[in-house]
């Protein structure tokens, strides 16, 4: 069994965490667990004409709140959106600080095969920076081609309405449809049904230590 008692969340921009493990947190939460959330991006250049540049500074705290999270475990970078590859070695850096800081048990991260550029950094680095520790990647369909679901957290459905009314927060995003509840329901349920559950999220485990 993976020990989870410290975990640590690595969002390359806000909402990233909520989307692919929001659930999972709250079930987390709820368990008495300890559970860190970083972003590194808050996005400013991608916001819709007319919203205020700390529009998702602000969404986040309310949204990890929903979740439960303490505020002093929120952690927030503001390295542009799109340009992750230019700031890699900060990036690691701010992750070997975290880790040292934190000593995280399990870190989840975007998975292996997610497309997104600024994900693929934030995946390459926490693998580097936290060795030692066991990592799972979290799931967000529409950036991945494919992905190998080989771990699996149940899930009942108060922990996914939590997710949903965590993404509630993020009202800049509500056009998204990866933030639609029917979206995010059906989701979790395919997962349950893999596992014989109501609902359940997916991983890819990237490094289990025991
Ligand atoms: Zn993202």
């Amino acid at each position: 069994m993976i020990n989870n008692d410290k975990i640590l969340v690595l969002a390359p921009h806000t909402d990233d965490g909520e989307l692919g493990c929001g659930g999972s947190i709250a079930k987390f939460i709820e368990s008495g667990k300890d559970v860190y959330y970083v972003a590194f991006s808050l996005c400013r250049k991608s916001l819709g004409e007319g919203l205020a540049p700390d529009t998702l500074e602000k969404e986040v705290k309310a949204a990890t709140l929903v979740l439960g999270i303490s505020q002093k475990n929120l952690h927030l970078y503001d390295y542009d959106v799109r340009n992750f590859y230019a700031n890699r070695q900060e990036i690691l850096e701010d992750m070997v600080r975290l880790k040292k800081e934190i000593n995280p048990t399990l870190v989840l991260t975007p998975c292996s095969t997610d497309l997104h550029q600024d994900h693929q950094v934030i995946h390459n680095e926490s693998l580097r920076a936290f060795k030692d520790v066991s990592i799972i990647g979290y799931e967000l369909p529409w950036n991945n081609l494919s992905i190998k679901t080989n771990f699996f957290i149940k899930l009942e459905e108060r922990h996914v309405m939590r997710k949903v009314e965590a993404l509630k927060e993020y009202k800049s995003q509500s056009h998204r449809p990866y933030c639609n509840e029917n979206f995010l329901r059906s989701l979790a349920t395919a997962r349950g049904v893999q596992t014989g559950a109501a609902f359940a999220e997916a991983y890819e485990v990237l490094k289990f230590i025991s």
